[in-house]
């Protein structure tokens, strides 16, 4: 079943409408440090206030712990998002039940963080219901767009989308679009590109898509744990000794399949885990006779291996990249994930990259959203849907894979 999208709520003119937004921005000292998210929420905002609607815009900010506390405040995005759509954004900061639901003309309510409420994110059903009605006060028709929080049985995304006539915003809709084109006839070859720090998040989307891809490329942290795997010493890299199992099976099911599963054939290995440690080049096959045994921590994957994952995405046409392929917050490291990255940029199809750290290393490297086919706002949720998982917020909002 199709999702349902903005149109099936006909006319909206006059309509208060409530709109589940992902506003989760980073906050230094309670300056916003990237806007990307406001940013992103515009597109359904601005298509509601041109109809004429009055809107209601909620979301959560970090993961206060079910009451109030200043540094987790959305007073900062308030006013941010004022700015953005250029009108006033009125910022409620009691709990919603105390707040009139009454908004002047061409403005906007903006509720303070949903999480300060324990119900929001309780696993009380019942609770969860109580919480929905009581933002289901706040207009006749609900829109879903925080794709961020999609893979949730929150209040917000699930029992509200139930409580009122509800759809997804352009935002949801959009990222679905991509997502479904990555699991239902991605263009061939298909390369799957993995890192981060855990092999144990990812799990799931090997096993998910190692059927589906011509090439699954490990680096990150989890790269060790493969090498582990496969009986090489990694120092005192990342590893994950009680996946070592479900990684020789996926060793082995990529050999069964034909799947192109390549690891690094050399890593950038620190002398300790810091951005001034000493490092160097090391070549997997000449790994047992370095120092590598020992102390060394691998950091990023070597210049050989960049090069080689490089051409492989270059030359796919479609490319899903999750996990940066190294710890690209220190420059001396960061040479894997700006290769990487740079290849991606020049996908001829479709190029998405998921994930918030691998999100924020192409923005901190300096490429811009627009070279990349996507950039996929939540990383947890798409990782869930690619996994193959139904996500209940799509669910409710009439999606069936
Ligand atoms: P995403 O948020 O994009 O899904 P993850 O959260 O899985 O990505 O992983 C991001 C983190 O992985 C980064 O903070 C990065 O420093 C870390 N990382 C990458 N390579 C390594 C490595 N070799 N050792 C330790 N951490 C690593
Ligand atoms: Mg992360």
């Amino acid at each position: 079943m199709a999702l349902r999208t903005l149109e099936s709520l006909g006319s909206l003119a006059g309509t208060a409408v409530v709109v589940r937004c992902d506003l989760n921005v980073p906050l230094k000292d309670g300056v916003i440090t990237d806007d990307g998210r406001i940013r992103a929420s515009l597109t359904t905002l601005n298509a509601l206030l041109e109809q004429g609607a009055r809107v209601t815009v909620i979301s959560h900010l970090g993961r206060p712990d079910g009451k109030p506390e200043a540094k987790y405040s959305l007073r900062p995005v308030a006013d941010r998002l004022s700015e953005l759509l250029g009108r006033p954004v009125r910022f409620a900061d009691g709990a919603p039940a105390d707040t009139s639901p009454d908004l002047a003309d061409g403005e906007v309510l903006l509720l303070e963080n949903l999480r300060f409420d324990p119900r929001e994110t309780s696993k009380d059903a019942g609770e969860r219901e109580e919480f929905a009605r009581e933002l289901a006060r706040f207009g006749t028709a609900f829109v879903s767009d925080g794709f961020g929080v999609v893979h949730r049985k929150h209040t917000s995304v699930y029992e509200l989308a139930q409580a009122l006539p509800s759809a997804a915003g352009s935002l949801v809709a959009s990222e679905l679009e991509v997502l479904d084109r990555l699991t239902e006839s991605p263009a061939k070859p298909y390369t799957v590109v993995l890192g981060g720090s855990k092999v144990s998040d990812k799990l799931g989307v090997i096993d998910h898509l190692l059927p589906r891809v011509d090439s699954l490329l490990i680096g990150g942290g989890m790269l060790f744990t493969f090498l582990a795997a496969q009986g090489h010493p990694v120092g005192k890299s990342l590893l994950e000794q009680d996946q070592l199992d479900t990684v020789r099976e996926y060793l082995r099911r990529a050999e069964e399949l034909g799947v192109n599963l390549v690891l690094p054939t050399d890593v950038e290995v620190a002398e300790r885990f810091a951005a001034d440690a000493a490092h160097e080049t090391v070549r997997i096959d000449r790994i047992e006779q370095t120092g590598f045994g020992a102390d060394g921590i691998g950091l990023d994957i070597g210049p050989e291996t960049a090069a080689e994952f490089a051409d492989i995405v270059a030359s796919s046409k479609t490319v899903f990249w999750n996990g940066p392929m190294g710890v690209f917050e220190f420059p001396e490291f960061a040479a894997g994930t700006r290769t990487v990255a740079e290849a991606l940029t020049r996908v001829d199809g479709l190029s998405v990259v998921g994930g918030g750290d691998s999100a924020a290393a192409v923005r901190a490297l300096g490429f811009e959203d627009a070279q990349f086919g996507h950039i996929s706002t939540g990383g947890g949720a798409s990782l869930e849907f690619l996994e193959g998982k139904t996500l209940p917020g799509l669910e409710v909002l009439g999606w069936q894979a």
